[in-house]
């Protein structure tokens, strides 16, 4: 029997995947995905008939995603700011609200000169968007997980960007000795018991990415106070938590000496990243 074309597998994936939001895009995406080519080829080249291999491969790559598997696991990239980046079960998947870490760090750092830090970098997100903005920026990436810094340093590679330094280690512990001017990062704030990581996507990514002790607090406390012995006199902290920890976070930051404390909202309006100032 003749191989479906690019047409037909859609229609069967669609038919496949009804039900689950976003069908249409998710059997576009692991469609382009299984042939290597873009999703404007699937409608330039509707006639074009797979072949065993790609159908098969095509078939392999929509069991996972009926199983629930996050598209981007699936696929094995997302994007984040202007990049595409690797993404396995290694790393948490990038959210757009993320976004909002980097575009306060570039409206607040000067742009020549910087030394700046991601701590728990996961694919890399952060600092390669930084890095990708700032070339003359010195950015330091850290993760605990030797597997996330592999995904992290490939993604540095595959958007050959030179000036992010990995280090693996928890927290502040991995950074190099010197001052920064920043130390940026989106730390597991979720609560352990918070049912949402039974849900979803979030069933399938790291829990130590994901969720942290305390109501999902600790690994925020940590970074807090361990933030100011390396950061310049006017160096800045920048974090995102959870919508609810807003008033937590900026306690937290008073506390350890932290100046013009505040919070900003992600787009849905959601308490999302507060960030303080050293004395100067
Ligand atoms: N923002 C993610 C979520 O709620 C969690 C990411 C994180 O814990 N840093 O799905």
């Amino acid at each position: 029997m003749d191989g479906i074309t690019i047409k037909q597998a859609l229609r069967q994936a669609q038919h496949t995947l009804y039900g689950n939001a976003g069908a249409q895009i998710d059997s576009e995406l692991l469609l382009a995905s299984a042939l290597g080519c873009t999703r404007t080829h699937l409608y330039t080249w509707p006639e074009q008939v797979l072949t065993t291999s790609q159908q098969s491969y095509f078939d392999s790559l929509l069991d996972r995603r009926v199983m629930g598997e996050p598209i981007a696991y699936v696929i094995g990239e997302r994007e984040f700011w202007t990049l595409t980046l690797r993404v396995n079960r290694h790393v948490l998947i990038p959210r757009p609200e993320t976004e909002l870490l980097v575009e306060m760090a570039l409206s607040i750092l000067p742009a020549q000169g910087q030394r700046v830090a991601d701590l728990g970098t996961g694919s890399g997100a952060i600092a390669l968007a930084l890095a990708s903005e700032r070339p003359g920026w010195e950015i330091y990436a850290s993760d605990l997980s030797a597997d996330a810094l592999r995904v992290a340093s490939d993604n540095a590679l595959s958007n050959k960007l030179g000036n992010v330094f990995f280090a693996q280690g928890s927290w502040c512990e991995a950074l190099p000795a010197g001052p920064l001017h920043m130390i940026i990062s989106n730390p597991p704030y979720i609560d352990p018991h918070d049912s949402h990581l039974s849900q979803g996507d979030l069933r399938f990514e790291p829990r130590s990415a994901l969720s942290a002790e305390e109501s999902g607090i600790a690994d925020i406390r940590t970074i807090i106070t361990q933030a100011p012995t390396h950061l310049s006199p006017g160096g800045w902290l920048l974090l995102e938590h959870g919508y609810e920890q807003a008033t937590a976070v900026r306690a937290l930051l008073v506390s350890r000496g932290f100046q013009d404390v505040r919070t900003l909202q992600d787009l849905n309006d959601l308490d999302r990243v507060s960030l303080g100032q050293m004395p100067s």
